[in-house]
């Protein structure tokens, strides 16, 4: 029997989501069941969005999981490169294939010409798509417009009419009318793949036999399965997991919900308690036991019976295990060692020390200042906002502001969040010490305390905005009304 090969395929794009460990969870559990090997790769096609410093976080977040893999771009291995971006020359050679044999073409169709065919579609209230203009062109005019070196990007051919099948090991068989898959574009302007190419021709070359990913790609499946088809080549076994939900049932989402893997573990949770929560999203252990460590997973794991349900994900929940982890399995030795390295760990420590030592004269002096950094978020009231100038209507303000621009940030630098912080006052017309008051609160729960800017430069993006968000629920929050005012106000400031 050929041997079992799945992945975790991140794209580098923002902060490690809650979303990509519990994926890789399954896909490591399924591998390791099957005494076969899991695989790191970086699709890191989008180079606009896609940053070395979320790579890096991502695979931090999945080490700090003991989520391992076998093969990835910091191991090495047989496949490799690991990272898309390496691999250029592999997609061009294939995507050349394409065209050569007629499953693809070039399409010259400028993005205003798309742009009045979307609009068109909506009015007509027909289904948005390519409407196959560029395959009229004869194949003189195509050579001319090449060799002229024409901006344009290749697009694969999918039938018109009839139906796709995709056979999903846990779903069975679920129909996508053809008519309803666009004609993908497979190679952007500039030379590079776009995602459904790079993951088809990668998950073949690296011998992927099972994908298990999230059900928002079931969509993308005609569209690969055409893919392998054209290729001559044998696709893997698909497998499309639920999805973890906020608890409203709609997609896990950051503005409802801390999905960064960073935030739990700066809030103190334990990784086995994390690892344990993510597995009861789709799994349960045969004896219902919902205390299970990720080996106890593996031992017992059977992917047939992987639940479909949409899964809540529920930090309460997660509390409760995290709090059984804490009085059941850890000895007061082990908890005393597990608590020193997470409260004490040399990275943040070497940061939090040269911000501290000017404030303290003796040691005793030091909880009281810096706990805040490691205290997840602050015990504060709408009484420690109150303010002789900014009124808690302008401190929520401010706050989601700032909220929303520190996701523009390329890099977390303090001198970045400075500027970002100095800009964001003047252009709102406040004197930075009223301006950054709220904020004090917010990350520090009091107004006397090492600057905020490197305050918020320790704590880090997810623990800042997860401390914003609980400052701005602590004003009386936002309702869906003000929300739609808060941003035309926000986009009025061009930040
Ligand atoms: N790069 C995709 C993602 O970010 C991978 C999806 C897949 O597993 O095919 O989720």
């Amino acid at each position: 029997m050929t041997q079992v090969r799945t992945r975790i395929a991140p794209s580098p794009t923002g902060d490690p989501h809650v979303g990509t460990a519990y994926i890789a969870l399954f896909n490591m559990c399924f591998a390791r069941q099957m005494g076969g090997k899991f695989i790191l790769r970086i699709e890191d096609t989008d180079q606009v969005r896609s940053t070395r410093e979320s790579e890096q976080d991502i695979l931090d977040s999945l080490r700090w999981l003991h989520l391992d893999w076998d093969e990835g771009p910091d191991k090495g291995g047989d496949f490799g490169p690991y990272r898309q971006s390496e691999r250029s020359d592999i997609y061009k050679e294939h995507v050349n294939k394409l065209v050569a044999e007629g499953h693809a073409f070039p399409c010259f169709c400028t993005e205003e010409r798309l742009t009045e065919l979307r609009r068109k579609q909506q009015e007509e209230k027909i289904q948005p798509g390519y409407d196959g203009h560029c395959l009229s062109l004869d194949e003189k005019n195509v050579q001319q417009r090449l060799a002229a070196n024409l901006p344009h990007v290749i697009r694969m051919l999918v039938p018109a009419d009839g139906k796709c099948v995709v056979n999903d090991m846990l779903r069975g068989d679920i129909e996508i009318d053809w008519h309803q898959i666009d004609m993908q574009v497979l190679m952007k302007s500039d030379g590079l793949p776009t995602y459904h190419l790079a993951n088809v021709v990668d998950d073949h070359l690296m011998q992927i036999t099972h994908v298990i990913r999230g059900e928002e790609w079931i969509t993308s499946a005609p569209k690969h399965l055409k893919l392998y088809e054209y290729f001559g080549w044998e696709p893997p076994v698909l497998i499309h997991m639920p999805l973890l939900r906020n608890a409203d049932r709609s997609k896990l989402s950051k503005r409802k919900n801390p999905t960064s893997i960073g935030y739990y573990q700066k809030m103190g949770y334990l990784s086995e308690a994390v690892v344990n929560y993510l597995g009861m999203m789709g799994w349960s252990m045969p004896d219902g036991e919902e205390l299970f460590l990720v080996e106890d997973m593996i031992a017992n794991f059977d992917i047939n019976r992987v639940s479909l349900g949409g899964p809540v994900f529920d930090t309460e929940k997660l509390d409760w295990l995290n709090g059984r982890y804490l009085r059941e399995k850890l000895s007061d030795e082990e908890f005393m060692q597990r608590f020193g390295e997470w409260a004490f760990d040399p990275a943040t420590m070497h940061q939090i020390i040269p911000l501290i030592k000017q404030r303290v004269e003796l040691f005793s002096d030091v909880a009281a200042i810096a706990g805040f950094f490691i205290s997840g978020l602050p015990k504060i009231s709408l009484a420690d906002f109150e303010h002789k100038k900014v009124s808690a209507e302008e401190s929520i303000k401010i706050l989601q502001f700032i909220a929303w621009a520190i996701e523009t940030l390329p890099e977390w630098h303090r001198d970045r969040i400075e500027m970002l912080l100095m800009g964001m006052a003047e252009k709102m017309e406040l004197k930075i010490r009223d301006f950054l008051f709220p904020v004090f609160i917010a990350i520090a729960g009091t107004s006397v305390s090492t600057s905020v800017i490197d305050s918020i430069a320790v704590i880090g993006k997810d623990m800042t905005r997860a401390r914003l968000r609980h400052a701005i629920e602590v004003l009386g929050g936002v309702s869906k009304k003000g929300a739609k005012r808060l941003e035309s106000d926000y986009r009025s400031l061009g930040i």
